[in-house]
């Protein structure tokens, strides 16, 4: 059996930031990831400017294999049902498109953590000094033995469930499907990621160009019909914005746990095991999630060392220092925020302001009638409770926090 420092268990960006941490501070770490590397991940990978500058100053300049095309991306445009449409540039000039499969690979070689890829985390029981990991390597049992686990394991943990069973039931979830089409013409263009408030599509729509190709993807709950509901935005945006594709050579989907990070629903874990990236709930109202994976995972690292150097235990610690990026997640739904403070690196309120007043009143107008789309959901009607509220209270309240 393999005994360690730290094992994380998944090789994605959040695990890159921890490993970095851990492996500058001296701490022998391993990565188990299920997939073989380099490994497809689902994802428009539009990065913000905070995320680029995290890649930039920990890890250098991206390699172009990392990169889609278009190779970068100017920001976000907003589309409204009364057919404004508000482009939004980041802060800084455009960010990389990054191609998942290869810039998380890259990432992770260059955190210096040593990777066992095809090594599916199946459980673990700590006992205090240590933690035992169970996985499986090639379809064969497998242990290690360290002094504490970081799951860096994406929305549908198993490291969670391992700690906590019944955490996948008490938060919201909702599935996201994407299709990607040739292209007869689009006029929307490819330097932005394209975004509908329209509540006759659906709570989450977008589109973006990638190496050629557009892809069309819908947000949808459990029991709907997901080529029904990609058919009518394909149709809208045929009609509405003139964009013909041809029928999708390929599509894909998966389950998203949307929606902690505003009713602070985080989890961070129990006794020798962290929680960190989209696992403990890190995830923007617009689905960016890479920023915030990259930030706590970092976090989580440098809890393990500063517990180890204090003396204290690392719950303790992680805590602590993860309050900083909760406020900075939570704040990017806080309604005030957004028209305000720019929580986002977009100028929203620029962007408001430059339309004229009529089609201000009409984004607005649209904008509320989108928000009351989420009464539908159980959890949505809590989660607009808590953004109204929010501004309000503040509302950074950590007893929730699991
Ligand atoms: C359709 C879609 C579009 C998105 N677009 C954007 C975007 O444009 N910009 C943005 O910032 N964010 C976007 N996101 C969100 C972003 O992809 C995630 O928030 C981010 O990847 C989270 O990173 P992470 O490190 O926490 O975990 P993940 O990227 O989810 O990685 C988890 C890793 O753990 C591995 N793993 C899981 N279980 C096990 C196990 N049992 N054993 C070993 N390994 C395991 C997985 O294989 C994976 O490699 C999008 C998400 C979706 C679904």
């Amino acid at each position: 059996m393999r005994s360690v420092d730290v094992i994380i268990v998944g090789a994605s960006l959040s695990a890159a930031a921890a490993a970095k941490r851990l492996v500058d501070a001296g701490l022998e770490t391993i990565v188990l990831e299920r997939k073989e590397l380099p490994r497809h991940k689902i994802c428009s990978g539009i990065l913000s400017p905070r995320g680029h500058r995290f890649l930039l100053e920990n890890f250098g300049p991206l390699p172009r294999e990392a990169l889609h095309e278009p190779t970068s991306c100017r920001g976000v445009t907003f589309h409204f049902p009364s057919m404004v449409s508000m482009p939004m540039d980041f802060f800084g000039g455009p960010t990389p498109h990054l191609h998942r499969k290869y810039a998380d690979y890259w990432a992770i070689k260059r955190s210096g953590g040593e990777i066992h890829d095809r090594t599916s985390f199946t459980g673990l029981e700590d006992h205090g000094d240590h933690v035992l990991v169970h996985a499986r390597q090639n379809g064969e049992p497998v242990e290690y033995r360290a002094r504490q686990v970081i799951g860096a394991d994406g929305p549908s943990s198993l490291v969670i469930r391992s700690i906590y069973p019944d955490y996948p039931q008490s938060i919201p979830w909702f599935f996201v499907g994407q299709k990607f089409h040739d292209i007869i013409d689009c006029p929307l263009s490819p330097d932005y990621f394209h975004f509908w408030f329209h509540p006759g599509l659906g709570h989450y729509t977008w589109s973006h160009a990638r190496d050629g190709r557009q892809i069309v993807g819908v947000g949808f709950k459990r029991g709907d019909n997901f080529a029904k509901k990609h058919q009518n935005v394909v149709n809208y945006l045929a009609e509405k914005h003139g964009v013909h594709l041809h029928p999708h050579t390929e599509d894909e989907g998966c389950g998203e746990n949307f929606g902690p990070s505003l009713i602070n629903r985080y989890v961070f874990g129990k006794g020798n095991v962290l929680i960190t990236g989209q696992a403990a709930g890190f995830l923007n109202m617009i689905g960016e999630g890479m920023s915030c994976a990259l930030h706590s995972g970092a976090i989580s690292g440098e809890a393990v060392v500063e517990a180890r150097l204090r003396n204290r235990p690392v719950q303790e610690m992680y805590r602590r220092m993860i309050a900083s990026e909760v406020r900075r997640t939570t704040d990017q739904w806080n309604p005030l925020k957004i028209a305000f403070d720019r929580p986002h690196e977009a100028d929203f309120p620029a962007a408001l302001m430059a339309l004229g007043w009529r089609d201000r009143a009409k984004v607005l107008r649209d904008l509320w009638r989108f928000v009351v789309l989420y009464k539908e959901f159980k959890w949505g009607r809590q989660m607009l409770r808590v953004a109204m509220q929010r501004p309000l209270i503040g509302g950074y309240s950590m007893q929730r926090w699991l």
